[in-house]
């Protein structure tokens, strides 16, 4: 079995589910005592938001790019940046390690393509709706992303950072978020990726009339695959 280097904290509320969701799968596939081998760098997210907000892309690169040399000198086999908005910096932080990153765009297309699904919605940070890095990655997979329009994408994004990432889930942002769904559903979206890891904790699939791609257990499951691809021990 390899050994998941973990990139979280951002938010921490997300990490504890991928956290959850890696011994789980783990344990599914192997059954009994079994779970996943794991190393976690957890960062400080407000240090970390900080630069979003000043647009200091290349400062959160470096400091992603050294948690990802300590998860290298602690044993990591694979590499996970628990967030999509930080693969803005994805590239910065493959440059600084030889340990292979597993990129989430890359996991949450395959799933889309073995839907069968071409048009999708994306819900995310305003970062990862309104900038090419996310966006072009699945659009290189030969997907068609639609995104909400201008109020829907603030919605969105204000409730990631206001309520999601403190751990705060309210029927009322639910509802909201339906309603920016059926929206995009409108527009011809034949699926729907929940793409900032804490979108899972407030909608499911009950909550969307297409299929909803929860970027966190996609992330997850292609991990755990990678961890365990050929040889179970
Ligand atoms: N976890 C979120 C994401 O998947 C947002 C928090 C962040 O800005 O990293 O994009």
């Amino acid at each position: 079995m390899r050994t998941i280097g973990l990139i979280g904290g951002m938010s921490w509320e997300s990490t504890a589910e991928y956290y959850r969701l890696l011994n789980e799968l783990t344990r599914e596939r192997l059954g009994g005592l079994h779970s996943a081998r794991i190393v976690l760098y957890s960062v400080d997210f407000a240090e970390i938001e900080r630069l979003q907000v000043a647009g200091d892309w290349a400062e959160a690169g470096r400091v992603l790019g050294a948690a990802a040399r300590s998860l290298e000198a602690a044993g990591a086999d694979l590499l996970l940046i628990c967030t999509n908005t930080m693969h803005k910096v994805a590239d910065e932080v493959q440059a600084v390690t030889s340990v292979p990153l597993l990129h989430l765009a890359d996991a949450t297309a395959d799933a889309v393509r073995a839907a069968g699904a071409k048009r999708i919605g994306l819900l995310g940070t305003a970062f990862t709706m309104e900038q090419d890095f996310y966006r072009g990655r699945l659009a290189g997979h030969g997907l068609d992303v639609l995104v909400p329009d201008e109020a829907g994408r603030a919605l969105v994004h204000r409730v990631i950072y206001e309520e999601l990432c403190l751990g705060v889930v309210r029927d009322a942002s639910r509802a909201a978020y339906q309603e920016v769904i059926a929206g995009l559903v409108a527009a011809g979206a034949e699926g729907v990726v929940l793409g900032c890891t804490e979108i899972e904790l407030l909608i499911g699939a009950e909550d969307s009339p297409v299929p909803v791609f929860p970027t966190a257990r996609l992330h997850a499951e292609a991990a755990v695959r990678e961890a365990l691809r050929d040889g179970m021990s």
